[in-house]
């Protein structure tokens, strides 16, 4: 019972396992300065958005609060331009 108890807790621990990548992420949009986002540049949209069009959370991604609220009316500014999809079947 022991040895089953010790062996639980190292799961809950948050000590880095090798499973699970442990690098630093930084805004893309805070590294280059002078670049805004724009709801015209497609492309660059699309980074931050999942195949079926969802946008991604900035967990995932690695950007800032910021820059993540600028991005999301950018893209949903697209969807009412009709540049990107509001969702692909
Ligand atoms: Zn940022």
């Amino acid at each position: 019972m022991d040895k089953r108890f010790k062996k639980e807790s190292s799961y809950d621990d948050k000590t880095p396992n090798k499973y699970r990548k442990e690098s630093k992420k930084v805004c893309a949009f805070c590294a280059e300065k002078n670049e805004a986002i724009d709801y015209k540049n497609v492309s660059k949209l699309r980074k931050y958005m999942t195949e079926k069009g969802k946008i991604i959370p900035r967990r995932t991604t690695g950007v800032c609060a910021k820059h993540q609220r600028e991005l999301t009316s950018a893209i949903k500014r697209a969807r009412v331009m009709a540049l990107l999809p509001y969702r692909t079947i």
